[in-house]
């Protein structure tokens, strides 16, 4: 019998973050032994963008060593988690259900948004895990609606481990840098942080608006969106907790949150 699992979301950081060993690093490689064990992983993932939700659907998907001029040791880790092609059926159908046109992806395998966290929280990859994708064309509010066609999932102790960034502005990043923080990241991630324990659901999806440095803090929308999936996988009158902040490279905040209802 498995138990339910509450969504997360987590900052995957640079692709170097599992080479080194800083406190979001520490943070990730204890995810997995804080939480009941997931009959399956959903990774949303910053890094796999459609024009339509997609699910991917390989017995074994491969790991995507999706970056460029990056040491030669990330090339070689390999993720040789089992994929869930039944699941991933079943998660197009209640998409589609929901009103989606959502499609299986046989041929996608799991890109560093997915394999670095799931690599640290669950070293041994014995649990299955697919991906879902991000619209980047379409906004928080689409993508609550998406998370939302998942709660049921958490029943059957299936995972929504959304992947992004809770700031990305690359153009910002000090690399190698990880004490002195840019102001204006830590102020969204602030007010981040604050609405999502308030449960504020109006104003996380009115972000562009509301939050301080919207802009500044994301550029492009992608490694933003994850979050929203998360939140509407939680279900209605949802309200996250932090489960860890940091900072890495000046301006790249790696907070994760998990989401329940209050
Ligand atoms: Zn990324």
């Amino acid at each position: 019998m498995s138990q339910t699992v509450t969504p997360v979301f987590v900052s995957h950081g640079a692709p170097t973050l599992i080479l080194e060993d800083l406190p979001a690093t520490q943070f990730l490689r204890r995810l997995g032994g804080e939480m009941a064990r997931p009959a399956a992983i959903i990774a949303v993932s910053a890094h796999w963008l459609t024009d339509e939700v997609a699910v991917s659907g390989a017995a074994h998907p491969e790991t995507i060593h999706d970056f460029y001029g990056f040491p030669a040791p990330l090339y070689a880790l390999q993720y040789p988690a089992p994929g869930a092609p039944q699941l991933a059926s079943r998660i197009a159908a209640a998409l589609r259900g929901a009103g989606f046109d959502a499609q299986v992806d046989p041929s996608q395998g799991l890109d560093h948004g997915a394999w670095v966290p799931a690599m640290l929280g669950w070293p041994k990859a014995d649990i299955p895990i697919l991906q879902l994708s991000v619209q980047p064309h379409l906004d928080a509010a689409h993508h609550v609606a998406v998370g939302r066609a998942l709660a049921p999932l958490a029943a059957e102790g299936v995972l929504v481990m959304a992947s992004g960034s809770a700031t990305h502005n690359l153009r910002a990043l000090q690399r190698g840098q990880h004490d002195t923080i840019a102001d204006w990241a830590r102020a969204f991630d602030d007010w981040l942080t604050a609405r999502i324990e308030a449960g504020d659901v109006e104003a996380l999806v009115d972000w562009k608006r509301q939050a301080p440095m919207a802009r500044m803090a994301h550029p492009t929308d992608e490694h933003f969106l994850p979050l929203f999936v998360a939140l509407g996988a939680a279900g209605d009158g949802a309200k996250g907790r932090a489960l860890h902040r940091s900072f890495t490279h000046g301006a790249l905040a790696m907070s994760a949150f998990a989401f329940g209802t209050a």
